[in-house]
């Protein structure tokens, strides 16, 4: 399994040692053989002594350059840093990024050998307007992305369950997630208002191979349980 963290624009540099400190301390008990990532906002991103992956939320398709307010690989590079989010919806819906924009920093961060969550998820209209048009819109967000790359794992996220406390049924996720494997044959992981209270639920579906965590990654305890129930499929 993997149990993804998206801190979004939350924690400092130094909150952000702190969960680490007690999220690598949970991790070196325990006997757990996920993948934990943590994507920190872009001042908080270091190194950290704990068995964790740590990512970046987003960086521009260039090493360095003109780019005001934005950090490149060489940024990354300082930290060892070779992970990122792509195509998350508030990139998508919030700050603009076209498909264009996203179909060209995955294959930037793909020649440099970055493994790349990649987002993708239908707004409620879509959701409203059938099945066959969700899968067409998802189908939309995939274009243009090597979905043979070794180094990509999708994140199916509705906009709508987005920070929201709503979430589609488990039959809902297991039906999308089942046509997305048709597809895709890299790890799929599902995000949008997971918690404590759902998460075993969730990573007990057979087509989840774990869950991206936005508000609830920020409680340290939360998160925490959100881990232990990976334990749910055997
Ligand atoms: C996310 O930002 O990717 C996310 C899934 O957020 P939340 O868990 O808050 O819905």
């Amino acid at each position: 399994m993997i149990v993804a963290a998206n801190f979004k624009t939350n924690m400092t540099r130094q909150s952000t040692r702190e969960y680490m400190d007690v999220l690598g301390a949970f991790l070196s008990k325990a006997q757990y053989d996920d993948t934990i990532m943590v994507f920190p906002p872009a001042t908080a991103l270091d190194r950290f002594d704990a068995d964790i992956v740590i990512g970046a939320q987003n960086a521009y398709a260039t090493r360095n350059g003109a780019y005001t307010g934005e950090i490149g690989l060489e940024q990354l590079e300082e930290f060892d840093i070779n992970t990122l989010l792509i195509g998350h919806s508030e990139r998508r819906h919030v700050l603009g990024e076209t498909q264009e924009d996203i179909i060209h920093k995955f294959n930037f961060f793909k020649a440099q050998g970055f493994k790349i969550i990649y987002c993708i998820g239908e707004p409620i209209e879509i959701r409203e307007s059938g099945s066959d048009a969700l899968m067409e819109y998802l189908e939309c967000q995939l274009d243009g992305i090597d979905l043979g790359y070794d180094g990509l794992i999708v994140a199916y996220e509705p906009v709508w369950a987005i920070g929201t406390g709503l979430t589609p049924s488990t039959d809902d996720v297991l039906l999308i997630h089942n046509a997305l494997k048709k597809m895709i044959q890299r790890p799929l992981l599902y995000g949008g208002s997971v918690k404590p209270e759902n998460a075993k639920a969730i990573m007990a579906l057979s087509s989840v191979d774990g869950v991206l965590v936005g508000g609830a990654s920020l409680k340290i305890d939360d998160f925490k349980s959100i881990i232990q129930s990976t334990d749910s499929r055997i």
